[in-house]
């Protein structure tokens, strides 16, 4: 048993009889269901809606297991809440099986808490701040470490209380700047998030340990696969941070790996391995060139090896010997901006991830003409790290422009660049910033092989907080020699309704969805797919049994036709279909494994005992 203590069993399955889920939080359970589609307030659409683009969402969407309401607020309709529901209750018992305990606290939120903290600010445009009827300053909480901190610290005062983790599955509020595909990226969604709390870093370490586990043995449970990178913290603020992030071409994260060592990170926490400084001696000096018309790093590129530079370097010049400055406007939390210029070779653009996630919790914008109106010396397309430093102007670089290191770069003046200008002799940057974008064929930062990059959807993050939030609200207890120990916080947080879209993206085809056995809305889908009165009759004593087994099945007991019903029943995607139809006179029921796409004749006497087998697999 896990050292979180608080041991809570997982409630198994029964084999047969009153197999029910999902249970809440107290361990209540429903009965196993018969639903019938003539019933089901179900509409299935036949046209992709317009605003989909991507997959999970045209699907769930035309198999009518959400609605939109808007941008990024979505109804949950039957099916749809069913597979909600299992996907909830599959991290319930997961994180109740590490002994975390389930609690719920408000989403509507006093502004005090997130004051002390300064994310009433930091939060930025994301967060939705509102008024009460009084003027009292509210928000919707977009993730909850404050209240949390809090909530501990008010019933417990002994080390002998700890450790402790709490958590809830409830909806987050955050005003996406861009909400997309559904559920995928919503304004409200749901969030199973995790609070752990101990009284040192090792069991901090054990705790964060235990979130990891408990979180591939819920993916994997989920079918869906995934990798763990590395991450940065974000506006969670603390250090060691690991994402969960599902494959899929339409993940909006992208994720390095070096296959010959293993590691693995989100784009936005690669750290640049820097060369090895070179010696300043003997360098040739610098030298102004006139350099009419280069305002790119390709025309200067050319400009250099046609007017005999390559010489000075026994090679041809490429891109990756020019420095080039880009200016940013950061936004800072309390409304000031400064401008600052990044230096990066000139073989690679600035990634804006990367460049946002470097410099949270400020805002990046962009440069106006009234902005280089105010600063002359910014001269575009020649702008150089001396006339950025000379009027005040913070410099930072990428890693790679280590002391020693010679550029081409602009010279502060139209038409003007410098060539050979050595960091560390000619300019010294104000600090380093990883900014540049991270490339294919990159060396990892363990130096021992290529990275390649891929795409991911963020289902689920861990952090080793710290003491950022009990710093903030003292959150001490009495330790064991009589002294107050400030307890040490974890954050985890799991995409509930995201991990809905992901499984639709990753477990659909091109006939509709298909949920692995644990997200399944229903186990069963049956159709009847005969007039005659005697295989109706045979179809409710077969749903009967079933259910009577522990099954949950829809049946499709609707006067349409086999082939609407075989449509649906693709659309919909139980992971079984079974076929009440014409064999039903000589015996034979059809069951289809929609993952496979398989059919097997079943007789109709062995029905219960073949699906039981099949299901349960
Ligand atoms: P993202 O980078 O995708 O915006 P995040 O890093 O802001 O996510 P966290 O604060 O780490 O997200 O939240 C924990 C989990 O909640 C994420 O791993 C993700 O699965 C889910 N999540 C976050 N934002 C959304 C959203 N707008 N819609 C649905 N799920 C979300
Ligand atoms: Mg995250």
């Amino acid at each position: 048993m896990s050292r979180l203590g608080r041991t809570v069993t997982v409630t198994a399955v029964p084999a047969t009889g009153n197999r029910v889920w999902p249970a809440n939080a107290q361990g209540l359970r429903w009965a196993t269901v018969i639903t019938r589609l003539s019933r089901l307030f179900l509409r299935t659409l036949r046209d992709d809606p317009a605003d989909a683009e991507v997959p999970s969402h045209k699907l769930l969407v035309r198999a009518g297991y959400v609605r939109r309401i808007a941008p990024g607020v979505y109804s949950w309709l039957p099916l749809g809440l069913r597979v909600l529901h299992k996907v909830e209750e599959v991290v319930r018992e997961e994180m109740n099986a590490i002994g975390a305990q389930e609690i719920s606290l408000p989403a509507l939120l006093p502004r005090d808490p997130y004051e002390a903290t300064n994310r009433w600010t930091e939060y930025g445009d994301a967060l939705f701040r509102l008024q009460d009827r009084k003027g009292a300053d509210y928000l919707l909480g977009p993730t909850h470490e404050e209240l949390f901190a809090l909530t501990v610290k008010g019933e417990y005062n002994s080390y002998k209380d700890l450790p402790v983790t709490l958590y809830q599955i409830q909806a987050k509020y955050r005003d996406e700047e861009r909400p997309r595909a559904g559920i995928l990226r919503g304004r409200e969604f749901i969030m199973k998030d995790s609070y752990s709390f101990d009284l040192d870093e090792d069991g901090l370490k054990a705790s964060y340990n235990a979130h990891r586990e408990a979180y591939q043995r819920i993916f994997d449970r989920l079918g869906v696969k995934y990798v763990i990178v590395a991450a940065t913290s974000g506006a969670m603020g603390g250090s060691a941070s690991e994402e969960f992030l599902a494959d899929s071409p339409v993940g909006e994260d992208t994720y390095v790996v070096c296959r010959e060592s293993g590691y693995a990170a989100n784009v936005e926490a690669v750290v640049t391995a820097a060369p090895e400084p070179l010696p300043l001696e003997g360098q040739p000096e610098a030298q102004v060139h006139d350099t009419p018309d280069t305002p790119t790093i390709a025309t200067l590129v050319d400009w250099a090896n046609g007017a005999g530079i390559a010489e000075r370097y026994g090679r041809p010049v490429t891109a990756a010997d020019t420095l080039k400055n880009v200016m940013v406007k950061l936004r800072h939390p309390d409304g000031k901006t400064e401008i600052i210029g990044i230096g990066v070779p000139g073989d690679r653009e600035v990634d804006d991830k990367r460049l946002g996630a470097s410099v949270e919790p400020a805002e990046v914008e962009l440069l106006t003409d009234a902005d280089f109106a105010a600063n002359p010396f910014l001269v575009k397309g020649y702008i150089g790290p001396k006339g950025l430093q000379a009027n005040g102007i913070r410099y930072l670089v990428d890693p790679r422009v280590v002391s020693g290191t010679s550029w081409i770069t602009g010279a502060d003046a139209p038409g003007e660049h410098i060539v050979g200008l050595v960091a560390g002799r000619d300019f010294t940057p104000d600090g380093t910033i990883e900014a540049a974008q991270v490339r294919d064929g990159d060396i990892s930062p363990d130096g021992r092989g290529p990275l390649v990059s891929a795409r991911g959807i963020e289902i689920g993050h861990i952090f080793q907080l710290g003491y950022k939030y009990t710093d903030a609200f003292e959150v001490d207890v009495l330790g064991e020699n009589g002294k107050p120990v400030r307890l040490v916080m974890g954050s985890y947080g799991v995409g509930v309704s995201r991990m809905v879209a992901v499984i639709a993206e990753q477990q659909h085809d091109d006939k509709g969805l298909r949920w692995p056995a644990e997200a399944a809305p229903y186990d069963l889908h049956v159709v009847i797919a005969n007039k005659d009165e005697a295989a109706r009759a045979g179809a409710e004593d077969v749903v009967s049994a079933l259910n009577a087994q522990g099954l949950d099945v829809l049946f499709d007991d609707r006067t349409a036709s086999p082939g609407v019903k075989f449509k649906d029943a693709e659309l919909l995607g139980m992971p079984y279909v079974l076929v009440i139809g014409r064999g039903w006179a000589e015996g034979k029921v059809e069951l289809r494994d929609r993952f496979t796409g398989e059919t097997e004749d079943v007789p109709a006497d062995s029905v219960v005992e073949v699906v039981l087998a099949r299901v349960r697999g």
